[in-house]
Formats: structure tokens, C-alpha cells, sequence
């Protein structure tokens, strides 16, 4: 049997790959591993995120370019840090990738998400400036996650600033109308083609909010698939 080991987060934490969480694949829900297609020979997920400004700085350092230099950067990182921390291991990135993964219920389960009335995740610390970057299949020993326990900031936030600043009244009436926020984004010069004026608007982590060229990166990708597929 083989010894657990601490998780060797100190590199990825320094490129702002700055959230992990380490799961033993046997204690997962069946309806996230049915999502995980052939887990041999591998006995944990290392769900990878970012919080924050500091990867952004990390990829524009890093000189890398193209239509997706995040994902690019990303990938990159884990491998050198596998082969750095883990060379005798193996494993496999899921995400990011072709296949569809339940990040969200990953999220949830680590404690990182609550859903914030625009269906975004939330939580209190970082606020919605987090998303997820990776999630690895490996046949590492880490030692496994406690979640994270922190509740929805939304249930105290009493104004809710967010839905009073969406120009679609999207979450007119208490639930968020995915039709609305599509048909406004979609319009020539949308006011949300590279940003959501709702996420913006939240005081939550608002010291983490990306800068202007992260939030109309990150929002022209959903620009995009939005045009492809509504
Ligand atoms: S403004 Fe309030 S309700 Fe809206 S996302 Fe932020 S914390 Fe939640
Ligand atoms: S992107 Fe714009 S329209 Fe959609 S929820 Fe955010 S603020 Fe509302």
C-alpha cells in the first residue's frame, strides 16, 4: 500500500493555478463518474481552478498566444508539474478536452460552488472570479480534500445589486431567463458582449474582478459559442 502524500500545490499556486482539490475516485457520486469514461488505471481526480488575476499575469507572461492561451498555459503547467512532482505517475487530462465533465458538481462537492441568481458560481471568498482549468485522472496518492466550508454569500446579500444591473432582466421574477441573457448578448454592440454587467456589479471578491482584457477574453469565447449554437 502506498503512503499518502501532501498535495504539492506550491507551483501550480505560484502560476495562479491557485485552487486544487484532490478526490479518491471511490468516493465519488456514480453520477460524476459515469461522466469520467474509463478510470483504469487511476484511483484519484485532481480538480484544478483559478481564483483571481494571477494566472491571467501567468499566460501573459508566458508569451503564449493563440485563441485559447488559458487552456494552452494550463495544460502546459500540469504536464511540467507532473513530470517535476509525479514522474512515475499516471495520468490523464480530462478537461480541458473534448469531453463533457460535471465541473459544477465537482465544484459543488469541493465546496467551491453556490450558484449566484446568473448561474454563475460563487462563493465568498473569491466571489464569482474563479473558474475551473483541469481535471486530471492520476494514480497519485495524495492526500485527499476536505472541502471547503463556506456557505452562499447570496443568502445574506440583501439588495442584490446584480439582478438590478442586468440591462435584460434576466432574473426579472427570481429565476434567470438564459433566453433573455442570450437574445441581449447576441444584439450588435451589447452592452454584454464582453462582460456580464451583473457579475460585475456583485461586492463579492470584488478584489479578485478580472481586468478588462481577462473579463472580454473569457466573455467572447461564450460570445462565440452563443453565435453557434442559439
Ligand atoms: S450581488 Fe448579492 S445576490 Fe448577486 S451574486 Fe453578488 S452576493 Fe449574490
Ligand atoms: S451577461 Fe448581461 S444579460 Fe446576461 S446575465 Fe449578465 S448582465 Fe444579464
Amino acid at each position: 500500500m502506498s503512503e499518502v502524500q501532501p498535495f504539492p500545490g506550491a507551483t501550480l499556486d505560484r502560476c495562479g493555478l491557485n485552487r486544487q482539490h484532490v478526490f479518491n475516485l471511490a468516493d465519488l457520486p456514480p453520477e460524476v463518474t459515469t461522466t469520467l469514461g474509463d478510470t483504469t488505471p487511476y484511483c484519484q481526480l485532481i480538480l484544478i481552478g483559478h481564483g483571481g488575476r494571477a494566472l491571467w499575469d501567468s499566460v501573459k507572461k508566458s508569451g503564449i498566444g493563440g485563441a485559447d492561451p488559458i487552456d494552452d498555459f494550463t495544460l502546459r503547467t500540469i504536464r511540467e508539474w507532473m513530470s517535476e512532482c509525479q514522474p512515475d505517475s499516471r495520468y490523464a487530462i480530462l478537461y480541458p478536452g473534448p469531453q463533457p465533465i460535471a465541473l459544477q458538481r465537482l465544484g459543488a462537492l469541493a465546496g467551491w460552488h453556490h450558484a449566484a441568481p446568473f448561474m454563475v458560481g460563487i462563493d465568498g471568498e473569491w466571489g464569482t472570479w474563479y473558474a475551473y482549468r483541469a481535471v486530471v485522472l492520476a494514480d497519485t496518492h495524495f492526500a485527499p480534500s476536505p472541502a471547503v466550508d463556506r456557505s452562499s454569500p447570496c443568502v445574506a446579500c440583501q439588495d442584490k445589486p446584480c439582478v438590478a444591473a442586468c440591462p435584460a432582466s434576466a432574473m426579472a421574477g427570481g429565476v434567470f431567463s438564459l433566453q433573455k441573457c442570450v437574445a441581449w448578448r447576441k444584439q450588435d454592440g451589447s452592452t454584454c458582449a464582453l462582460t456580464c454587467l451583473a457579475r460585475v456589479a456583485c461586492p463579492v471578491g470584488s478584489d479578485h474582478r478580472y481586468c478588462t482584457e481577462q473579463l472580454a477574453h473569457t466573455y467572447s469565447i461564450s460570445l462565440q459559442t452563443i453565435r453557434e449554437h442559439y
